[in-house]
């Protein structure tokens, strides 16, 4: 992967999978290949696993994506059971709390590289929020999902508010989220009502 891939960052992420032993061979053998990231090692709720492969490897451990309750994240963070918070806005109930996630990290001197998952909004909140935050983390998730996966997520704006250039996410300055959603978009989605 590394000679494949010389001037790459390499991240990995295995989705909750291994035991403690087996994570920390595994990422051993990541490290070995150059990898900077093994992304939720262990069972993601439980943070003591997470920890004991963090405070094994060199390597940077990191989670978060599925929490949303603010005390699990001040565990996470206080007992530094990651290297790198991955919060994702949607999950964690919107920019605000995200926020507050994000200082908890600042705090413990810990960065954040957000969970983002699809081109819909969450790529535009995520964006704003790694500009706002003193302690973002050095990626920004980018879906590479086609069409198949996410049939939904094309045709959203009516104008793309950014441009990838050379591996970096350039958003301009218009006011409020930068964007448009189309009314032919909207025309076509289903409305429901939770009352
Ligand atoms: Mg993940």
């Amino acid at each position: 992967m590394r000679s494949a891939l010389p001037e790459a960052d390499l991240l990995i992420d295995a989705n909750s999978c291994y035991s403690v032993s087996r994570a920390i061979e595994v990422g051993r053998m990541l490290e070995d290949h150059g990898f900077c990231h093994f992304e939720e090692p262990c069972p993601y709720w439980e943070f003591e696993k997470t920890k004991a492969v963090a405070d094994a490897l060199d390597i940077d451990v990191t989670g978060g994506e599925q929490d949303c309750h603010l005390t699990d994240w001040r565990r996470m963070i206080e007992t530094r059971a990651v290297d790198i918070v991955q919060p994702d806005v949607m999950y964690v109930g919107g920019l605000s709390r995200t926020l507050r996630v994000c200082r908890m990290a600042e705090a413990a001197g810990l960065p954040v590289t957000p969970h983002c998952a699809n081109l819909s909004m969450v790529t535009l909140f995520t964006m704003h929020l790694l500009r706002a935050i003193p302690n973002a983390g050095k990626y920004l998730e980018f879906s590479i999902e086609g069409p198949e996966y996410y049939p939904w997520q094309y045709g959203l704006f009516t104008d793309c508010p950014f441009v990838i250039e050379d591996g970096h996410a350039i958003l301009g300055d218009a006011p409020g989220w930068g964007v448009e959603v189309a009314p032919d978009w909207l025309a076509r989605s289903k409305y429901q009502s939770s009352k």
